[in-house]
């Protein structure tokens, strides 16, 4: 999608395709702000019930149960859960005031019994 593109021709050019939105040969997700709001509420809530475990002064770990987006993606032989694990690096960033790095090392989509991230400085 062009950014001088007007609104009009964007939508003129959206095509729907067995149940999929498309813009070209792009695949769309159209999401209300209420349902962005009700998955940061049930991440919130998850991270409460999350085991939030301080290693040290550069390392903490959070383990969170039923992660919504292992139980929307199903079976993976590799973790899924992206977004949960860029949240945390950015609050890993504020917390060490620097670069952060969170890797998912354990996740419910691969058979896990929850998603268990690992933060270090
Ligand atoms: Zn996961």
């Amino acid at each position: 999608m062009d950014e001088g593109e007007p609104l009009s021709e964007v939508v003129k050019a959206l095509r729907h395709d067995a149940g999929r939105l498309f813009h070209g040969e792009s695949r769309y997700l159209l999401i209300r702000p209420e349902t962005l709001v009700a998955l940061q509420k049930s991440l919130v809530e998850r991270l409460g019930d999350g085991a939030a475990e301080h290693l040290d002064g550069r390392r903490f770990v959070v383990a969170i149960r039923h992660s919504p987006f292992a139980d929307a993606h199903g079976p993976s032989p590799a973790p899924v859960c992206h977004v949960t694990r860029g949240v945390l690096e950015r609050v890993a960033e504020a917390v060490f005031d620097g670069p952060a790095r969170v890797t998912e090392t354990a996740c419910a989509a691969t058979g896990a019994p929850l998603c268990r991230f690992e933060a270090c400085a």
